[in-house]
């Protein structure tokens, strides 16, 4: 059995043994499904008869309501079944988090029992053939008439298309270029299978998704989701909980990795030892186990923050980011740990690698997690912690200090300020100062400060960096300011052993 985490409820720890066992049963008609190559009805028949669907929706719309933990404990353990936890996901992900909050009751009543039976699939529908990671520039139109929609246009990539009855689709609903850049162009809605006009376009021959078309197709105005022109923030409204999801799917299936590599390894005999004995092989495992167990862990403590109530915007990024990228790596290893057999069809890792991989494309690729990991992070304060370095004396030398700069509460005046400048060529001789950081030093009023620099630009001094909007944002001495500034001697420093012939 998989351990439980200490801060789960009692209720969660008994849908992880159950959904586990679960698993378990199923496991072996997963994997013929992957030979058989039809979509697993019966198995997503199954998952739903036992609510699993319902896991995150709340009790009173027919769900279990054990929130992202119980979510995540469901999608660990489905995730080890061949297409069913991809579709499980995607189909408990069309709309859920997006759903409780922006739906009407009368919506949340019509479609969540809905959902949480899971008798009817949903598909998710961002991505056109001409909109993948820049999702705001969907080309799909929603054109109103009357109570009713027109819908035109294509999506691709959708898992579920063809099997899926319900479609969360997001649409352009005004072309005008001020709401474009307020990403206030997108509203969503709700498409049934059936409708007349909607069609599925192609299956990926690989990949089990496909491509969905739109032809004048009437939907009702109570199939939009959330008010017009706020698509975005409906799609907005859930990614945190999605990318969790999308990443949790990964886990048990890398324990099953652990599981079989233990037991090849036991029974493969080269140069008159079992191939477990070897260290290369053993570093292998360990490193799996590793990512196993770090992936596991960092997908809970996400799901604890979302169902604390918070939004971990950085975490839920990571966990879908680094949890695909393990799944791929130990993939990968687990071909190579198993040489040949690896790569036969007739060990199920070969395709592990493929799956890891889809897992860096789906939900928003590596880069775009990156992109908001990096974005984030850059603004919130305990990252931006300012790592000033100050020359020290007693040991001649730039350290990481916080200690008041040696030029505090000198007089505002060019000379001054140009000292300023010049002593950080002394200590970061290849950085820019920020006017902030000036002011740091000196002390005085910003905009004196900033007034003093453009003079000391004026007569070549100093060079000013400025952003897009001409506003003064890098500021650094020229070589005649820091000439100005200090002696030659001020900016000279050589180690002890260096000799004094040498020095000129
Ligand atoms: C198996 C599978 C299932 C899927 N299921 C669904 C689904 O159910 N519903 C749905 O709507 N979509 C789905 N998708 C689509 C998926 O979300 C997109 O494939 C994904 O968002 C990337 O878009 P793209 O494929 O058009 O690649 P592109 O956006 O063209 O990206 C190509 C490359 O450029 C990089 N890139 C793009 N922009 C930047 C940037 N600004 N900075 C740095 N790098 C950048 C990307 O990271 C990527 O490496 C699925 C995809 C797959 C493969």
């Amino acid at each position: 059995m998989s351990e439980s985490y200490f801060w789960w409820t009692e209720e969660q720890k008994e849908i992880a043994k159950k959904v586990e066992s679960f698993a378990d049963g199923l496991f072996e008609e997963a994997e013929a499904y992957f030979w058989k190559k039809r979509f697993p009805w019966d198995l997503v028949r199954r998952v739903a008869k036992e609510g699993y669907f319902g896991v995150g929706i709340p009790k009173k719309y027919g769900g279990l309501e054990l929130g992202a933990t119980g979510s995540c404990i469901v999608a660990e353990q489905l995730g080890r079944l061949y297409a069913v936890g991809h579709v499980f996901v995607v189909s408990m992900l069309a709309g859920l988090e997006q759903m409780l909050r922006y739906a009407t009751e009368e919506q949340k009543e019509k479609w969540l029992p809905q959902l949480a039976k899971g008798d009817k699939l949903g598909a998710v529908c961002i991505t056109e053939p001409f909109a993948g990671s820049d999702a705001a520039n969907v080309m799909t139109t929603a054109e109103k008439d009357g109570d009713e929609w027109i819908i035109n246009g294509k999506k691709r990539y959708i898992t579920g298309a063809g099997v899926s009855d319900r479609y969360f689709i997001y649409a352009k609903t005004s072309d005008d270029l001020d709401a474009k850049k307020q990403y206030s162009h997108i509203t969503s809605f709700l498409v049934e299978k059936g409708t007349p006009g909607f069609h599925l376009e192609k299956i990926n021959k690989l990949v089990p998704n496909g491509y969905i078309t739109f032809d004048d197709v009437k939907i009702p105005d109570e199939n939009r989701i959330g008010p017009v022109g706020k698509g975005w923030n409906v799609m907005m409204a859930g990614l945190n909980f999605e990318r969790l999801i999308a990443g949790a799917v990964y886990v048990g299936t890398l324990k099953d990795i652990i599981n079989i590599l233990f037991w090849y390894t036991q029974r493969r005999i080269q140069f008159r030892k079992t191939t477990n004995q070897f260290p290369g092989i053993q570093n292998e495992i360990a490193d799996i186990i590793a990512k196993y167990r770090m992936g596991r862990l960092f997908a809970y403590n996400t799901a604890k923050q979302l169902d604390d109530g918070l939004e971990p915007m950085i975490d839920a990024s990571v966990a879908k980011w680094v949890i695909s990228e393990y799944i791929r790596d130990a993939g990968l290893k687990a071909v190579q740990v198993m040489g040949g057999d690896g790569l036969t069809r007739f060990y199920p890792v070969e395709r592990l690698v493929r799956e890891g991989k889809i897992g860096e494309i789906v939900a928003g690729t590596t880069e775009v997690q990156k992109m908001i990991v990096y974005r984030f992070a850059s603004m919130l304060p305990v990252y931006n912690h300012p790592m000033r370095m100050r020359w020290n004396d007693e040991v001649n030398a730039p350290v990481v200090s916080k200690k008041e700069s040696r030029f505090h509460g000198l007089e505002l005046n060019e000379d001054n300020i140009l000292k300023v400048i010049a002593h950080d060529y002394k200590v970061n001789p290849g950085l820019y100062m920020s006017p902030d950081d000036v002011r740091e030093d000196i002390g005085g009023s910003r905009s004196a400060i900033k007034k003093i620099i453009e003079t000391l630009e004026e007569q070549h001094l100093v060079v000013i960096h400025h952003d897009r909007q001409g506003k003064m944002v890098l500021v650094k001495a020229t070589y005649e300011g820091l000439k100005k500034a200090f002696p030659r001697e001020y900016y000279q420093w050589y180690p002890d052993w260096y000799s004094e012939d040498d020095k000129f």
